[in-house]
């Protein structure tokens, strides 16, 4: 609501506190901005820079929101009614026209046209006359809202009051699986598909119904010209989603200072990140066994090189098949217990390209609501169906199953092995029950348990004693633990097999180059001869897990593998938090939404064996004082603000 961003705003500076300000958007449909004009106070100072950040972070921080554009005027500026009521639609129109006496604005449209980017311009043809969110009736279509509505009354089994477009989903009291269901019924009506967004991010009736206007009834493409060809449809650095990038990294900059993004390792002994002429602990590798720098491993790598040289030369396919290639996928399959497996030369591919082949427009794919974006991108390139399930929750997949396994038919479970962004791990056993029940084909993605669960870091199977051929695709990849780059399958000879002759990521694409296999498969016999280094990397998780209990810090579901995330609770402060550790020659990034929802904003941790005790007690405690430090600043900051709330007073 834009009132509460006025006041959030209000209250986030001193020199605010007397004002009154104005949310609302511009924009078209697909590239809404925000904007907020606010009264200051004239302290005699011509710097408002202060006032313009404690703004804009008070925003993001309550919000969630990032402020397009922040303009602070005179006192007295803004329309208001006799009653006092603030008037937005004649502050918009004054802004638009450009009428509006600026004091200081955000972004500073001459810092902006020096760096090239998001110059603002206020012209009334740039924009429509939407407002925040609010749907009206007659500007619906029809036939999109009749039937949602007709489908919605359907499905709930209590009568259904006068539904109006800004009636919430939730106030309809259907629950998720009747929700899925009018999603399933209206690609039915319409025979179309509906995409996920539509479904996760659709709040009220009216967006359920412009998302089938859109997608099932207008075949217009979604954001087609209905004028000219502007220049931002042809000329990239007018792209609106590469504008929207710089607003959300000069706001970064604004707040934190500094980006922590693509930071340039200089290389060294691979227990440490040597940036900007620093050594740093560094906990943003996922070399979870140690096996990157490893003698074997790189020797292996070289000795690769001086026989095959430096590149496959073409698809294994037609010529590009090397020995090491079938030594690398007969260790594979051997470790993990399987017939056969197949190795990509990227980890990503490996899920997008045996998703997209195997399931088709006639099937379903369900996955965990954290599954990383390769499965998403996979299933999304087969033209099947898919739907998420909650996290780890094998009830709700079997409800989702129940409900519609016999409307398809392939039906694929995808699941990891470890979550990425928090640690814990499926009850595997009870998704392998659920697959036989429903008969459906099974891909768990071990990119981060294998080498780290199970005693001989066999992965999650091993973890749970599952029977191998119990899970019909053994996805991992050889990133993490074994050191390399690339992905495998592995599974029934009948699907390697048909895999090798036909998936479009493996036929089409150069087979992995002879270095990264043989790094691969030194790895995995250095790991079998010394599966002591799975048991050291269990120890090490163990202690960092302890000692974040003992310090209070929130490690949300992490359930001893090496992934293990410090949740901080804002976007924000996890950046601070994160440039604080820099400083102090600890490497650990932050996790920010919309990775994560913002409240549960992070700094993920991996433990390798490269990690000596001392370093992982030093960086627990360096977390611990540094959070303390911002929580101490924050209550601070409240503090002052509440005091001068009562001194206005
Ligand atoms: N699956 C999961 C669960 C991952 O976390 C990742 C990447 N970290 C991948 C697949 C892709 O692997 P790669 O980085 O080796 O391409």
């Amino acid at each position: 609501y834009p009132q509460d961003i006025e006041e959030t705003a209000r209250r986030s500076h001193p020199l605010l506190e007397a004002g009154c300000g104005a949310a609302f958007t511009v924009g078209d449909n697909g590239s809404q901005r925000l904007v907020l004009i606010h009264e200051v106070r004239r302290n005699g100072s011509t710097d408002f820079t202060p006032a313009l950040q404690a703004v804009c972070t008070a925003v993001l921080d309550e919000h969630d929101l990032s402020l397009d554009v922040l303009v602070l005027v005179r006192n007295g500026t803004i329309h208001r009614t006799s009653s006092g009521k603030i008037q937005r639609h004649a502050c918009r129109t004054a802004y638009l026209a450009g009428d509006l006496k600026i004091l200081a604005e955000y972004p500073d449209p001459a810092a902006a046209a020096t760096a090239g980017c998001c110059a603002f311009a206020n012209s009334e043809a740039a924009y429509d006359s939407s407002s925040i969110a609010h749907h009206d009736v007659h500007s619906l279509p029809p036939d999109a809202f009749f039937a949602v509505c007709q489908h919605a009354r359907e499905l709930a089994k209590t009568a259904l009051p006068y539904l109006t477009p800004n009636m919430p989903l939730s106030a309809l009291g259907l629950d998720s699986l009747q929700r899925l269901g009018l999603m399933a019924e209206l690609e039915k009506a319409f025979s179309g598909h509906l995409p996920d967004a539509v479904f996760s991010q659709a709040k009220t009736l009216g967006d359920v119904a412009q998302g089938v206007q859109k997608y099932l009834i207008d075949n217009r493409k979604a954001g087609a010209p209905v004028g000219p060809i502007v220049p931002e449809y042809y000329t990239f650095d007018m792209f609106p989603e590469y504008l929207q990038l710089k607003r959300h990294e000069s706001m970064l900059r604004a707040v934190t200072g500094e980006i922590p993004y693509f930071r340039v390792d200089q290389g060294g002994d691979g227990n440490a990140a040597h940036i900007d002429g620093r050594r740093l602990v560094n906990f943003c590798v996922y070399d979870y066994i140690g096996m990157a720098h490893d003698p074997e491993v790189i020797a292996a790598a070289k000795a690769a090189i001086d026989r095959y040289g430096t590149s496959a030369g073409a698809s294994r396919l037609v010529s590009g098949e090397k020995q090491v290639h079938r030594d690398l996928e007969q260790e594979l399959a051997g470790f993990l217990g399987v017939p056969a497996a197949i190795a990509f030369v990227s980890g990503h591919a490996t899920n997008v390209t045996t998703i997209g082949h195997l399931l088709g427009p006639d099937d379903l794919i369900l996955h965990d609501t954290l599954a990383h974006n390769s499965i998403i991108q996979g299933a999304e390139l087969s033209g099947a169906t898919h739907r998420a399930f909650a996290h780890n929750d094998w009830m709700a997949l079997d409800a989702m199953l129940c409900e519609s396994r016999h409307r398809y038919r392939r039906v694929l479970i995808a699941i990891e092995g470890v979550y990425s962004m928090d640690g814990d791990l499926p009850e595997l056993p009870r998704f392998i029950a659920l697959k036989k029940k429903h008969k459906t084909l099974m891909l768990v993605d071990e990119a981060h348990s294998l080498g780290t669960l199970g005693e001989s870091g066999r992965g999650i199977g091993e973890h749970w004693a599952v029977a191998r051929s119990d899970v019909d695709l053994w996805m991992g990849t050889l990133s993490k633990s074994l050191a390399s780059c690339g992905g495998y399958i592995a599974g029934s000879a009948e699907l390697v097999e048909y895999l090798k002759y036909t998936a479009p990521g493996f036929v089409y694409s150069v087979g992995m180059s002879p270095p990264s296999a043989a790094a691969a498969l030194a790895a995995l016999k250095v790991l079998q001869r010394e599966p002591q280094r799975v048991v050291r990397l269990h120890e090490l998780t163990g202690l960092f897990l302890d000692l974040a209990k003992t310090h209070g810090l929130n490690t949300g579901s992490a359930a001893g593998s090496p992934v293990i995330p410090v949740i901080v609770g804002n976007s924000v402060k996890s950046l601070q938090l994160s440039n604080a550790l820099f400083d102090r020659g600890i490497n650990v990034l932050p996790i920010l939404s919309p990775a994560v929802p913002d409240h549960s904003s992070r700094l993920r941790f991996f433990i390798t064996t490269n990690h000596s005790a001392g370093q992982i007690r030093d960086a627990v405690s360096a977390v611990a004082d540094e959070l303390a430090k911002l929580q101490h600043q924050e209550n601070m900051s409240r503090r002052s603000t509440a005091n001068s709330a009562e001194h206005a007073l």
